[in-house]
């Protein structure tokens, strides 16, 4: 989905289905999907690791059960042999804490539970019959991103629907639905999106086509099971939708015409300080791809523009403003907050977001990745890497999770920097990870202390 929301974690959308928080052991976790297992086995390698750290003596030993191992291969083995269960436990922990770190703010989220009305959704369901299970899971598969804004007077309905809809589909993925439209990412074979668009198409209250949904290589694998909401707004810029409307949104720009203008921008060089070119995605996204000589907010999640917006009023003054985000969602209240402001001359937004742009202009004047939220966390239409590794300083723009326990953030670490065992998001979480295996003591490092809340610009 074009954007997110959970509050404590740098990296707030990794997809994670919480219903699997509560998994107790061996025979549940067979039962979590192929990218649950993935999470889980990422976290007992932690676990593994932070509990044979806990047994360093500080120098080249470690210490156990009374023993001293000198081996590195010993005390892996005295670890796996004796203490399984307090490994266990240790990753079930940091699983759980994962999921909770990814839950959305429970405030944004309307109750699920309310008294849905018996209503037939499986009109809105297509027929697919004549379509057998192997054609609906296999073959190449599809991504697709898509929104949509527009009153849903009974967005439970809706839910319900989509919920039927993706899983008669066998799709995974996120879709928010609120009073103000529908927002989602989901992804299976070719044949099931292709059904899931002509779905959309052809229920009466989303007037869409087609051309309104994002689409990239991709499938199921790229999303841990299936997560459909009702929310307050489709995408959690934490502003009422009834006080800031996505009426209110700045002009589309089609990829041609925006185009042109960021070339007009470019040309004038040092001497156009009358125009702003806007990235309003959060730092990390804008860190390994974005438009030459935007301005990239080095904010966290999307509820932060509003405040970086408001301290930074200056920056827009009397300009006119062309602004852009991965799909074209948080443009559409952003830039209608921007215009709230009535400062700009002129405010204006990316139809369809740099996933449009990159489709008309693979090589155009967005340089580097286009950062996704899902599992393949980024897609690629130019060979420009624009970030650094972390730790080197050579070109590197792959990201990963923190190696250490309770860390939800991504880091640049490139391959010889990772083999040299730099694999945390600095080196204080680093140090971190040998020493304490307390969930308090997440995310307290040099990444996190270092960023302004809300950065000044102006
Ligand atoms: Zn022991
Ligand atoms: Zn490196
Ligand atoms: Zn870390
Ligand atoms: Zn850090």
């Amino acid at each position: 989905m074009d954007s997110n929301n959970t509050p404590c974690s740098e990296f707030m959308d990794l997809d994670l289905d919480t219903s699997a928080s509560n998994i107790n052991g061996s025979k549940q976790e067979k039962q979590l999907s192929a990218p649950q297992r993935r999470y889980y086995s990422f976290c007992r390698r932690k676990s593994f690791a932070a509990f044979v750290a806990s047994k360093a003596d500080g120098g080249e030993s470690w210490c156990c059960c009374g023993e001293t191992f000198k081996e590195h291969a010993a005390i892996h083995k005295h670890v796996a042999k004796t203490h399984d269960s307090e490994v266990k436990q240790l990753t079930q922990a940091t699983y759980k804490h994962l999921l909770s770190q990814l839950e959305e703010d429970p405030e944004a989220q309307q109750q699920n539970q309310h008294d849905v009305k018996p209503v037939d959704i499986s009109a809105w369901i297509p027929d697919i019959s004549h379509i057998s299970k192997e054609e609906l899971q296999s073959g190449s598969g599809t991504v697709l991103l898509y929104y949509c804004y527009c009153l849903v007077e009974d967005p439970h309905i809706i839910c319900e629907w989509q919920k039927a809809l993706c899983e008669a589909l066998h799709l995974t993925g996120k879709v928010r639905v609120a009073t103000e439209g529908i927002n989602g990412t989901v992804g299976g074979s070719n044949v099931a999106t292709s059904l899931y668009i002509n779905a959309m198409c052809s229920h009466p209250v989303f007037k869409m086509d087609r051309e309104d949904f994002k689409t990239s290589d991709g499938g199921a694998e790229c999303f841990t099971g299936l997560r459909v909401g009702v929310y307050k707004e489709i995408v959690p810029m934490g502003v009422n939708p009834d006080v800031i409307s996505y009426k209110l949104a700045g002009v589309h720009l089609e990829p041609d015409e925006f185009h042109k203008q960021v070339e007009a921008l470019l040309a004038k060089g040092d001497l156009c300080n009358d125009t702003v070119l806007l990235d309003c995605r959060n730092f990390y996204e804008s860190k390994i791809g974005q438009f030459t000589q935007c301005l990239a907010p080095n904010i966290r999640k999307f509820s932060y523009f509003p405040d970086y917006v408001d301290q930074n009023l200056e920056l827009f003054r009397e300009k006119k403003v062309l602004m852009y985000c991965t799909g074209g969602i948080r443009c559409e209240r952003g830039s209608a907050y921007l215009c709230s402001k009535n400062v700009c001359k002129e405010v204006y937004q990316l139809k369809g977001g740099i996933h449009k742009y990159l489709e008309r202009f693979p090589e155009g004047f967005y340089r580097g990745k286009l950062f996704v939220f899902d599992e393949r966390y980024t897609i690629s239409s130019n060979q420009d890497v624009i970030s650094d590794c972390r730790y080197c300083g050579l070109p590197w723009d792959h990201y990963e999770l923190c190696s250490t326990q309770f860390c939800c953030q991504l880091v640049l670490s490139c391959p010889s920097c990772r083999q040299n065992g730099h694999t945390a998001c600095c080196p204080t979480c680093q140090t971190k990870g040998q020493t304490s295996t307390d969930p308090r003591h997440k995310e307290e490092c040099e990444c996190t202390d270092g960023r302004p809340r809300i950065p000044q610009d102006v």
